[in-house]
């Protein structure tokens, strides 16, 4: 546990919230500002700020836990569809730097924006990014 990290204290339950699972590893717990009703935060109960710092079972246990959360909130939300997010830096939207994936639920009238503007790349560009990534 990091001793000025809100997620460490949410997570190991030295700060009481809304968790709605628990295992020796994780905590899901209830965003207190959701994008959509049910909208929750996996938490491992491990400090690392982001994915990169996480060990690698711990992220494979993540996401497979990210997959039966999202079937069973669907289920009981009666949700239309369904958003797994993950931020890492600041850039890309992090502002808690305790690793969390969130789980949001979509219903079709939800008007939420969750997403990016396109953008229109050539053959040439594309070829680009291709060489640098492969
Ligand atoms: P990020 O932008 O880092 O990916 O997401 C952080 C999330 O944590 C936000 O959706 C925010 O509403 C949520 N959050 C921040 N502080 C608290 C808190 O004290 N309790 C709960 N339950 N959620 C929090
Ligand atoms: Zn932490």
């Amino acid at each position: 546990m990091k001793d000025d990290c809100i997620f460490c204290k949410l997570a190991n339950g030295v700060i009481p919230t809304h968790k709605i699972y628990e295992d020796d590893e994780f905590s899901v717990i209830l965003d207190a500002n959701p994008a959509t009703k049910g909208h929750a935060l996996i938490l491992p109960k491990e400090h690392a700020a982001n994915i990169y710092e996480l060990p690698d079972d711990t992220v494979a246990h993540a996401f497979q836990l990210a997959k039966k959360m999202a079937a069973k909130m669907s289920d009981k939300l009666k949700a239309d569809g369904f958003n797994i997010v993950q931020n890492n830096g600041e850039t890309a939207g992090q502002t808690v730097f305790h690793f969390h994936i969130h789980l949001i639920p979509r219903y079709k009238e939800d008007k939420q924006l969750i997403g990016w503007k396109p953008l229109k790349l050539s053959d040439e560009e594309l070829s680009e990014v291709e060489n640098m990534l492969k």
